[in-house]
């Protein structure tokens, strides 16, 4: 994919975005939809995408990517707790020269834990009945943070 390629209105995550595919949402906003990547690269792996169209961050509009920070910033201490994770990586990926697979800008919410090497990128599809529990703990924890 090039960087000044044409929004694709089939790619996986528009047809999230409009119900044609199933996700593990975490939060969700006006702007923004939080939910679990499908092949972790560490468990509690969670994805921050804008609900407008936009492919990268080059052609993403400026209230689009704050809204995606906005909601990164929002939830990622709650994820980070959820996982009892040590550390967190806040990647997003341009081109598929840089490893984007996906051509709607997403950042990704990576925990980490001390010694432990993260997985592969978009390789190993995860257990969905683990993910669906990740998932709930993890919203949960956003849930109740959000309301203290
Ligand atoms: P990128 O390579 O574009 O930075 O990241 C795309 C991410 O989307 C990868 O981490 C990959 O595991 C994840 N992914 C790919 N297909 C799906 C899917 O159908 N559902 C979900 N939830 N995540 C996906």
């Amino acid at each position: 994919m090039h960087l000044d390629e044409a929004y694709d209105d089939n790619n996986i995550f528009a047809k999230i975005l409009r119900g044609d595919l199933p996700c593990f949402t975490v939060y969700e906003d006006e702007q923004t939809l939080a939910f679990m990547d499908i092949m972790p690269q560490s468990p509690g792996h969670v994805l921050v995408i804008p609900k407008n169209p936009s492919t990268n961050m080059l052609t993403i509009a400026e209230e689009d990517v704050v809204a995606v920070m906005r909601t990164t910033h929002k939830i990622a201490p709650s994820i980070r707790k959820a996982m009892g994770a040590e550390g967190f990586m806040v990647v997003q990926l341009n081109g598929s020269e840089a490893g984007q697979t996906v051509p709607h800008l997403h950042m990704h919410i990576v925990p980490r834990q001390g010694g432990i090497d993260i997985g592969f990128h978009a390789r190993d599809v995860a257990d969905m009945d683990e993910l669906a529990a990740i998932g709930e703990k993890i919203a949960a924890q956003i849930s109740a943070d959000l309301s203290a």
